[in-house]
């Protein structure tokens, strides 16, 4: 396995390997990899021929008061991982060698940002489309892979692949989660232990709406105010938002098979999201 710093170097193995008529796959990450992250790369690995796996802590998808420096960069760690779930190549450029001295081209997203992640983080996700959009026309991938635990990325990025005419299938990756039910996310990681024990709650809300939606309620607003109560039991917890939308990211009023619970939560400065299709089954 290789890991490369440059784009030049990256698109000369990439267009060997194209040469040599093999399938591309990627998994563009922010690093610090865990479970999660290895399980897009080892679907990638076991579709494609060559599998790259991206590692860039993309500074245009924060906000000026949100975590970019404090974000986990746990390269050595990543490298290994990686490369024993089945990646190939290490894109692990350098914020200057994809920002170049100043970007002022960019990729926005209209209506599926408004609500949800889009809403409370400004700039979010055109910070996402821009850099997935270089790493698309970098990498040339056939397939890319993403986690479900970033629902509304996902539907963002193949509105943007479809609406930029981006030949590359967008694949979807289920939740993978901590044996107490809690997404696993980078983030985790600035947890305190009893803060990590609270984080459970998004889990356990989700377990709730679903348990509710099951037992016949479908009004959306029962079922959100249902969870607010119960969010609001765990004291470290501050509410960002609970929400049920259709595929188009839009408030629902009536709830149904396919529609998403979307929450997101404060655990003290930590900042938690989970979600969960109505309809599917709640796994571990
Ligand atoms: P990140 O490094 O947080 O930007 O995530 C990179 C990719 O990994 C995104 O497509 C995420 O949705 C996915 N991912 C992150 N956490 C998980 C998880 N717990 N389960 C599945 N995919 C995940």
């Amino acid at each position: 396995m290789q890991v490369l710093h440059t784009i030049s170097q990256t698109r000369e193995i990439i267009l060997n390997q194209k040469q040599k008529g093999r399938s591309l796959g990627l998994a563009p990450t922010m690093g610090a990899l865990h479970q999660g992250h290895l399980s897009l790369i080892r679907r990638s690995a076991a579709e494609n021929d060559f599998t790259v796996v991206s590692i860039f802590v993309n500074p245009l998808q924060f906000g000026p008061n949100e975590d970019l420096d404090a974000y986990p960069r746990t390269p050595d760690s990543d490298i290994e991982a990686a490369q024993s779930a089945g990646a190939d190549l290490i894109f692990h450029p350098s914020a200057e060698e994809i920002l170049g001295k100043e970007m002022l081209a960019f990729v926005d997203i209209e209506k599926l940002q408004d609500n949800l992640c889009g809403r409370s983080r400004p700039g979010h996700f055109r910070g996402v489309c821009t850099i997935v959009a270089k790493l698309f026309n970098i990498i040339t991938p056939d397939r890319a892979y993403f986690g479900q635990k970033d629902m509304q990325q996902f539907i963002i990025l193949k509105k943007m692949a479809q609406d930029l005419n981006f030949d590359i299938d967008m694949l979807l990756c289920p939740i993978v989660r901590e044996s107490d039910g809690l997404a696993m996310s980078s983030r985790n990681k600035y947890l305190s232990p009893a803060q990590r024990r609270d984080a459970v709650v998004l889990h356990r809300a989700i377990d709730r709406g679903m348990q509710l939606y099951g037992n016949g309620e479908t009004n959306a607003k029962k079922i959100i105010s249902a969870l607010v109560d119960f969010i609001r039991q765990t004291p470290s917890a501050r509410i960002d938002y609970v929400s049920i939308v259709d595929e188009d990211m839009q408030d629902v009023a009536q709830v149904q098979k396919g529609h998403i619970l979307a929450l997101a939560v404060f655990i003290g400065k930590t900042r938690l999201i989970d979600n969960h299709i109505f309809g599917e089954p709640v796994t571990l």
